[in-house]
């Protein structure tokens, strides 16, 4: 028997709308799950939002709204993202949820105090309010936050800290032997290099006055935890870690794990996660894949310039599969890539609208036509398929690479075509000709069956439409799928 699959993606923060570095992660996680579930696997995919935190609670006050009515609404626009997206997770985690989510994180953070790695000290320090961390002079510029361009305030207060440095050399030899595996390679490197700058104590609490919203720290309410165990502890409690049920037995202690993530938060993925579950003795995710950035027309998104793409926007302009297809074809998987306009109208011109879109049309067309719709199908599932090159590619997550396989595949069967010229053949009275004819369509609609197949994770509705279409008794001319933009 296989395994079983889980996913996740990181959570986001619940203080804001969706941009499209938001999208990208959720399409992408999405694609393996959809890839894992056409195979029959038994699959669990997770997404979800972050919602505590002192930057929503002072958003949340300076608006005179109520938190959990705001966070209830960030959260909704989430799942909206994905609805238009096509994305189809198992379940939606957030952090305020007390029945699900909160039992988990107070029991991972006993776990962390049972191993003696949780302790309760005096800091004093620089903290900038923006950024909610620490930070130490090294991180400042003119004695300011770069990023908030405001001078830290100087505090004094107890937090509890979690020593972290305990686990750095671990981590780092799973990750060297494999077991503990970071995808792409170039950012697995830099993970090593922050690894080995040994941090030894990473702070896991602040007092209540400091951080109202949270989760209460046990056993001793004037503390509340801080980001880490909260939000991090969600890949479990979606799993109902808190009583070690049947999910977390399936998909945690016995499944293979994949958790799709940022390059922005790498280090706590690869650093402060993989600390905590060795400490509470819970076993770690096999992979954890980390996506680049987008940018758009060369530049940097930012709210501020106003540089920024809005995926519902984007999904309304082009149609969901479209926008999937760029983000999984032009975005390179292991690297950085860029949005504009220009550019994904010429991808959706030269390969959804004259690549696949052109090959469906002219082979219903054709079989329409020559053959009267009527295709001897006996041979479709007898066909080993012939993308064991692109599966392995989409499993290693080396999406662009997949689907470029399977565009070459549709130039191919559109080559075909070119080349053996049905409509010459159709007119042509003789016998050898006919059969020519008949089994030139015959390859052709086999070979769009499969295209169609094996871009079905990627595309849903392309590849189910295509599929639906040449499983009728009679096959017609079909409407365009990517009709001019
Ligand atoms: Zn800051």
């Amino acid at each position: 028997m296989s395994k079983s699959i889980y996913i996740t993606t990181a959570i986001d923060y619940a203080n804001g709308t969706p941009h499209i570095g938001h999208a990208i992660e959720k399409v992408q996680a999405d694609v393996l799950a959809r890839f894992y579930k056409m195979q029959d696997r038994d699959v669990y995919f997770v997404t979800g939002t972050d919602e505590h935190g002192q930057k929503i609670f002072e958003k949340a006050e300076s608006q005179n709204r109520n938190v959990k009515e705001m966070v209830d609404e960030y959260a909704g626009i989430f799942q909206k993202m994905d609805e238009v997206l096509n994305v189809k997770f198992d379940d939606f985690i957030r952090t305020t949820d007390q029945k699900k989510h909160w039992p988990s994180v107070q029991k991972m953070w006993e776990k962390l105090v049972e191993a003696g790695d949780l302790k309760l000290d005096k800091y004093e320090g620089l903290y900038c309010v923006g950024c909610e961390e620490y930070k130490q002079e090294k991180d400042l510029v003119d004695g300011k936050c770069p990023l908030h361009d405001k001078s830290p305030e100087k505090v004094e207060e107890e937090n509890y800290f979690f020593n972290i440095g305990k686990y750095t050399d671990e981590i780092i030899k799973r990750i060297e032997n494999n077991e503990f595996v970071i995808i792409p390679e170039t950012r697995r490197n830099e993970v090593i290099n922050i690894l080995k700058e040994k941090q030894e104590f990473v702070s896991f609490s602040r007092p209540k006055e400091k951080l109202s919203w949270g989760i209460p720290v046990p056993n001793n309410p004037e503390h509340v935890m801080y980001v880490w165990c909260d939000a991090l502890t969600n890949y479990i409690s979606a799993l109902d870690y808190a009583n070690e049920g049947e999910k977390y037995k399936k998909y945690w202690k016995n499944g293979e794990i994949t958790q799709f993530i940022g390059k922005d938060i790498a280090r706590f993925h690869t650093l402060i996660w993989p600390a905590m579950l060795l400490a509470a003795g819970v076993k770690l995710p096999d992979r954890i894949f980390i996506h680049g950035f987008i940018s758009m027309n060369g530049k940097k998104l930012s709210k501020t310039t106003g540089n920024i793409i809005d995926p519902f926007e984007l999904v309304e302009k082009f149609g969901t599969d479209p926008v999937r297809y760029y983000l999984l074809k032009e975005i390179p998987a292991f690297g950085d890539g860029d949005y504009s306009e220009e550019r994904f109208r010429e991808v959706y011109q030269s390969d959804l609208a004259n690549g696949i879109g052109n090959l469906f049309s002219r082979v219903t067309n054709m079989v329409d036509q020559y053959l009267d719709g009527a295709v001897d199908m006996s041979d479709y599932h007898s066909r080993k398929s012939g993308n064991l090159e692109m599966n392995k590619y989409t499993e290693n997550l080396q999406y662009d690479k997949a689907l470029d396989i399977l565009m070459h595949k549709v130039s191919n069967v559109n080559k075909l075509i070119d080349d053996e010229k049905p409509w010459q053949l159709a007119k042509s009275e003789d016998r050898g000709d006919r059969e020519k004819l008949e089994k030139v369509l015959i390859e052709a609609v086999n070979d769009l069956y499969s295209i169609a197949k094996a871009l079905t994770p990627f595309l849903p509705t392309t590849g189910k439409t295509i599929i639906d279409h040449l499983a009728q008794d009679k096959i017609t001319k079909a409407e365009p799928l990517f009709p001019r933009l």
